[in-house]
């Protein structure tokens, strides 16, 4: 188990706290869902209590190491603020004069917000000097980032070399949940994944496979598999160069005794568009000139009895292309489906997570992940730099185990595949997790455009109440 902010005094100590606030933006650059700012509060608003002075840092969008007002955190700041009820000091840059003046002169209970720490190319290269600036702004080191705990960079790893690094609340919770859904899951373990590509899931699929009683197979993934299966799936999207993975990953789970589970019916359209025409037909008979956008009614049905049994239930990836309106049915009944269920459930993934709080289900759900990738490497089985940097609670003997960073540069940072995973005692923390504002290009087959994705809007009415000193 991993220290928390609650295993340390923070009373009038400088904290510096990484956030995740990588929210999504419009073409104006407003905020279009505000989730992974309220995701945070929780851990700000108990320092603030403990009269700390807290220390902002995150991460937006991808600026390539220099300064963009198109990422700046101004607006960030003005939605936390609104948030948080209190007032929050931007400073204009990350370690620069601005964010030195403002953290020097904060009081007790007092709350700064640096700029984009990606606005210097030494936060993704894990420049130890940068990291060490980082940590001359603070005392104690909270991350609670988990969003952006699969990468090793200055502010989610580096910097827990200079200071003494604890878990937030979210970090923690995170932590509890996966923890528990994998290592201690009760049986049987149903797993459901969806989503775009077999090559993103494969090392999750592999490593669940060693753990799940029942894997349910959607989305344009499950089309790879048809194909491995030796059916026509007309020009559904699939990837040519994974049926061979697929395979194999099908005869591993015969080999485990895992029930490997592939739609028998889907929702085809005519073209990939919100408009296309659409039929129902059987999964080894999809007609040349259809594709496969949904899961069919035969398959929701074998899919919710499935989800019935499940005393634990792991859920990453809609069951078809839920950003057009004739084709999430499937997935919205995936997601009835696991709300009803009184088995614990984890739910990660941008659709996913949509999906169940569409339905208004998102108390329903055991733990709602606001991880994508940190999420997926997690349930793999690999180390997550952000977390293996933070110290290990205390032992019997009352000593702080500190991490062998020189270990951690040679297999961590360079992505090992080791499990940190401790068993955890069970969790029903609700976070919620939303779409990036980085989209993944696809490299598929057949389908080259994607959907824009829907994202409530948040309201950011209020006028800047943010002061940004220069
Ligand atoms: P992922 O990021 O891997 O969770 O994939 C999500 C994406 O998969 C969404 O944008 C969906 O539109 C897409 N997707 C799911 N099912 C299908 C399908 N049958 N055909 C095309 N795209 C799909």
């Amino acid at each position: 188990m991993k220290k928390t902010f609650k295993d340390i005094d923070v009373t009038g100590k400088k904290v510096f706290v990484r956030v995740d606030f990588n929210v999504p933006l419009n073409d104006e650059g407003d905020i279009t869902d505000d989730t992974r700012i309220r995701a945070a509060l929780p851990t700000i608003n108990y320092l603030v209590k403990q009269n700390a002075k807290v220390i902002l840092c995150s991460h937006l969008g991808r600026p390539k190491g220099v300064f963009n007002e198109k990422f700046s955190l101004k607006k960030v700041a003005v939605r936390l603020q609104e948030l948080l009820g209190q007032p929050v000091r931007m400073a204009s840059d990350v370690i620069g004069t601005s964010a030195k003046e403002l953290t020097s002169s904060m009081k007790n209970g007092e709350i700064v917000l640096l700029e984009n720490v990606r606005f210097h190319a030494e936060e993704e290269k894990n420049d130890d000097a940068f990291a060490r600036e980082l940590a001359s702004l603070a005392e104690v080191y909270v991350n609670d980032a988990f969003g952006a705990a699969h990468r090793a960079h200055a502010s989610t790893a580096g910097i827990a070399r200079h200071l003494p690094a604890v878990a937030g609340f979210l970090m923690d919770s995170e932590i509890l949940a996966l923890t528990n859904a994998t290592e201690n899951a009760e049986k049987p373990l149903v797993c459901i994944l969806g989503g775009a590509k077999v090559s993103d899931k494969i090392g999750v699929i592999s490593a669940l496979m060693t753990k799940a009683n029942t894997i349910l197979i959607g989305g344009a993934m499950a089309n790879t598999f048809l194909v491995a299966k030796g059916y026509g799936v007309g020009f559904s999207k699939y990837e040519e160069d994974k049926v061979a993975v697929a395979k194999e990953l099908m005869e591993k789970a015969e080999s485990l005794n895992v029930n490997l589970v592939l739609p028998i019916d889907v929702v085809a359209g005519s073209e990939f568009s919100p408009n296309a025409k659409r039929k129902t037909q059987d999964a080894d008979k999809i007609d040349k000139d259809y594709q496969a956008l949904d899961i069919g009614k035969k398959t929701q049905k074998l899919f919710a009895k499935e989800i019935k049994n499940a005393k634990t239930i792991i859920w990453n990836g809609p069951m078809g292309v839920f950003e057009f309106k004739k084709f999430r049915k499937g997935t919205l009944a995936v997601a009835k489906a696991v709300a009803k269920s009184a088995a614990v459930s984890i739910v990660g993934g941008g659709d996913s997570v949509a999906a169940i709080q569409e339905l208004g289900f998102a108390n329903k759900v055991s733990h709602l992940s606001t991880g994508g990738g940190a999420t997926l490497e997690f349930l793999e089985g690999t180390t997550l730099p952000g977390v293996a940097m933070l110290l290990d609670k205390e032992d019997g003997t009352k000593k702080v185990k500190t991490p062998d960073f020189a270990a951690l540069d040679n297999k961590t940072i360079n992505k090992n595949t080791a499990s940190t995973k401790k068993p955890a005692a069970k969790t029903t923390v609700k976070s919620k997790t939303t779409k990036t504002a980085t989209s993944k290009a696809s490299s598929t087959k057949t389908v080259t455009s994607k959907p824009a994705a829907k994202a409530p809007v948040a309201k950011t009415t209020a006028k800047s109440a943010v002061k940004t000193k220069k």
